[in-house]
């Protein structure tokens, strides 16, 4: 067998993470590397320092801390972590991902509330004002950016401006948005922000990071729910050991992110990458409006990031089947994750590009199989 037979993708996976890396940076996991030693820690750094630095123009205020684990793990770090015992929680809720917050905070006993505005409208930010002033126990507040349910790209702009006049901490859980989306987290405001190895900075799964900033962070030591998920600690042992973990850390996965990352500022940074994947999602979507499929979500509402779609007003559509022949034309789609519409959702981040949308726009009219006027392949 040779490299190319190895790396070569079955297919590409239009899905929100695990995603289609490139090939170089399948390739930077073929070493094995020391988890203690000078050179892997020095490359962890390296990583910490770029992670802040694409956060921020201001990077001083804020460190990054990795954390074993998928995306979920580094989330309930920051919440077990940074939310004292005496604290409580505030989360406006949009969607899955919301609700696996909630779940998470309640889960290690935190005192939570929330505002649900259902799966497809924006958050309410006269109730978030209201319950601000009427709640004073209400210590922080969380908010999903892409919540990647339905791809709604929540307003953390609007929303922060609510929450810091109250002077109440900010998490924002960008796993799916960060790197592939432009903002300042000093800007915006935030204390906490979450993503992972394996969505916008297209990596491989393995580990998810939080950048925190440092001033309130400090306040955090010892709140800790649990050992192994202790931010705190975990940001102690890197800041003093040079780059250290506390446990095995993820070092193939680690090795593939600087690649990864070395890769995000080859194409030109944030900016850039935000515009291809821009670009995939209104290929897509205007492709998908002339085969006559509708989007779930208004324009305006929608990321760049996921797209839903009906199903097709049919009898004959059976979703599996739609899947299995867009799969066998090497293309591999994700179901609905709305609870009670049927919708399918497009990926449009990873290693993709406008021409592979319109590639998989032919594949999708191919696959139509309920129409009775499908062109033969
Ligand atoms: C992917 C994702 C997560 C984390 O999911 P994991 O399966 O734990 O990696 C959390 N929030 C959002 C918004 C996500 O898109």
């Amino acid at each position: 067998m040779n490299m190319k037979d190895i790396t070569n993708n079955p297919y590409f996976l239009l899905t929100p993470g695990p995603l289609t890396t490139t090939e170089t940076v399948k390739l930077a996991m073929m070493k094995d590397w020391c988890t203690w030693d000078d050179d892997y820690n020095n490359i962890v750094q390296d990583i910490r320092g770029q992670l802040v630095r694409i956060a921020t123009k201001n990077p001083e205020k804020y460190s990054a801390v990795l954390m074993q684990g998928s995306g979920s793990f580094t989330v309930e770090s920051v919440i077990g972590t940074t939310i004292p015992r005496d604290g409580k929680l505030l989360v406006l809720v949009n969607g899955a991902y919301g609700q696996r917050i909630v779940k998470t905070a309640k889960t290690i006993g935190i005192d939570t509330v929330v505002i649900d505005t259902g799966e497809v409208d924006p958050p309410d930010l006269k109730k978030l004002d209201e319950t601000l002033t009427a709640d004073q126990d209400i210590t922080h507040v969380a908010i999903v950016h892409c919540e990647t349910t339905t791809g709604i790209l929540n307003p953390i702009d609007e929303v922060s401006k609510v929450v810091k006049r109250h002077n109440r901490v900010f998490f924002v859980d960008a796993m799916s948005s960060f790197g592939g989306i432009e903002m300042d987290i000093d800007e915006l405001n935030i204390d906490y922000i979450v993503s992972s190895a394996n969505k916008c900075i297209q990596g491989v799964p393995g580990f998810g990071f939080a950048i925190v900033k440092t001033e309130e962070f400090e306040k955090c030591a010892g709140n800790a729910r649990s050992l192994s998920l202790d931010l705190y600690d975990q940001w102690k042992t890197m800041e003093e050991n040079n780059g250290k973990w506390r446990f095995t850390s993820p070092t193939h996965v680690v090795r593939a992110f600087a690649q990864a990352l070395k890769e995000l500022d080859e194409e030109g940074g944030v900016a850039k990458r935000a515009a291809r994947y821009r670009e995939n999602q209104r290929t897509l979507v205007d492709g998908m409006e002339e085969l006559n499929f509708k989007p779930l979500l208004p324009r305006e509402l929608q990321s760049p990031i996921i797209t839903p779609f009906y199903y097709p007003d049919s009898e004959e559509f059976a979703f599996q089947t739609f899947y299995d022949k867009l799969k066998e034309k090497g293309f591999v789609i994700y179901p609905g994750k709305v609870t009670n519409l049927n919708t399918f959702r497009i990926g449009n981040i990873g290693d993709i590009y406008p021409d592979d949308i319109r590639d998989l726009l032919t594949a999708i009219e191919e696959s139509s199989y309920w129409l009775k006027s499908v062109p033969e392949n």
